[in-house]
């Protein structure tokens, strides 16, 4: 199996500096997160909610209805589907043998589960087209590098049983209308490689066309071996050589059939039809093996200015109208398409896009004393459970401690009870803008605490 090879200095200068943070963290370096692999902390989830919520609500808008499949899968299903010949087979899965001998695989791609999962629940004798949505992490073992980490995160979408254009297109249009709600600028490419009618044909002239004399030679390693096995492969390679070689290729939409014509005009007339820009790229082939017939891709649209080669994609899918099949299932039409979360997040990030604020209307329950504490902490549960946004530090004595947390988190009002409140049967309510203090009775506090919070 080919292997990646390390790059040299910049890694070992890195693991060096990396080394010494480490040590004056005080973290062993054998407990360290495993390279290409990400913490998300805190506040960066918001981004990450934002993302999964706005594509999880237009997935159901459009008719999706959610599933889970697991993470481990037969290392079989991903060598049938996504293809030995691939990167992601062939350079990047992690499989392994597990305790009883059984070869499986961390899932590279969630596209393979959800047709197993279509045929082994026996959702072909479900009203038709079957549409799913699925989110949640994948594994390759790449070369980490910016934007991109062995353990990421993808939103799947798949329409089984539908062989018109229109399933194409929206699986087209809900992705613009995710980063469009997002507010990130895209460039959507479109391509049509072919079905198994006209397909054969196509790769019998591209492969003549590339053995020609002086031709192959120039070919990189990789593309000399894929030559043979995905010829089509050939289009995306991204070394220079092949990148000048492929401007004399044949081009595929010589070579589709009449049906595959008629199904590719039919989605650009929608695309038109709903003005969404969209590029023809003929050299569009994506990198899975199970592909036939409309492919796309998305791509961050960048600032000509910073762009240093290379876009950024966002996701990208197709149609696979033999996979069900191949499995052995009932001949289905099919297509789908993958957002990757990582990315998303890193472009709204830089976008602007604001988030949610949850720090309105917030109360904040500090307490004198331990008997105080367990009062308001009876207090705190009926507040919370009254829809109240109620928020405390009962692990604090000093009340300063208190009301400064009070004060990070942005509080409206702040609730103070201590032994003299105890004695009264009262408690102290705080306007945290005004300052202004008032003694209430405690049995009205949660009556006042609402009148206080719904006068704004
Ligand atoms: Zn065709
Ligand atoms: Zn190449």
């Amino acid at each position: 199996m080919p292997r990646h090879k390390n790059s040299g200095n910049n890694n070992q200068r890195r693991d060096f500096f990396h080394k010494e943070e480490l040590k004056q963290k005080g973290l062993s370096e054998k407990l360290v997160r495993l390279r290409g692999m990400k913490d998300v902390i805190f506040e960066e989830n918001k981004y990450w909610d934002l993302v999964i919520k706005k594509a999880s609500d237009l997935a159901e808008v459009y008719g999706f209805k959610k599933i889970q499949t697991p993470i481990l899968e037969p290392l079989e299903l991903y060598r049938k589907s996504t293809g030995e010949s691939s990167d992601i087979v062939s350079k990047e899965m992690y499989a392994f043998v597990d305790k009883n001998g059984e070869k499986i695989a961390l899932r590279p791609e969630i596209t393979p589960s959800l047709v197993r999962a279509y045929i082994e629940n026996g959702m072909l004798n479900m009203p038709h087209p079957v549409k799913m949505y699925s989110v949640g992490p994948i594994f390759r073992h790449e070369k980490p590098q910016a934007g991109r980490y062995r353990q990421s995160h993808q939103f799947d979408m798949e329409i089984f049983g539908e062989a018109s254009p229109v399933a194409d297109f929206l699986l087209m249009l809900i992705a613009y209308n995710i980063f469009s709600e997002l507010q990130i600028d895209i460039e959507l490419q479109v391509n049509n490689i072919g079905c198994k009618q006209c397909r054969g044909e196509y790769i019998k002239k591209l492969t003549g066309y590339y053995k020609e004399r002086g031709n192959r030679a120039r070919l990189c390693n990789d593309c000399k071996r894929r030559l043979d096995k995905n010829p089509l492969r050939l289009l995306d390679c991204k070394e220079a050589n092949c990148i000048s070689l492929k401007e004399g290729a044949p081009p595929i939409v010589d070579f589709l059939c009449e049906d595959c014509k008629k199904k590719f005009t039919r989605v650009l007339e929608y695309l038109d039809e709903m003005n969404i820009p969209y590029n023809l790229n003929l050299n569009l082939v994506r990198g899975l093996d199970y592909y036939t017939g409309t492919v796309f891709e998305i791509t961050a649209k960048e600032d000509p200015e910073k762009n240093q080669g290379g876009q950024l994609s966002l996701g990208g899918g197709g149609r696979y109208d033999t996979l069900v099949e191949f499995f052995g299932g009932r001949p289905t039409p099919t297509c789908g398409l993958a957002l990757g979360i990582e990315r998303t997040v890193a472009k709204i990030k830089t976008s602007g896009v604001p988030l949610e604020k949850d720090d309105k209307n917030i109360i904040f329950l500090a307490q004198l004393g331990d008997a105080a504490r367990r009062k308001a902490m009876l207090l705190f549960e009926e507040l919370r459970k009254s829809g109240l946004k109620v928020k405390q530090a009962f692990t604090r004595d000093s009340l300063k401690d208190q009301l400064e947390e009070a004060n990070a988190l942005g509080a409206k009002l702040t609730l103070i009870l201590g032994q003299k409140e105890m004695n009264d049967k009262t408690i102290l309510i705080r306007d945290m803008e005004s300052g202004n203090q008032e003694v209430i009775d405690y049995k009205k506090v949660k009556t006042e605490v609402e009148k206080r919070i719904n006068a704004v």
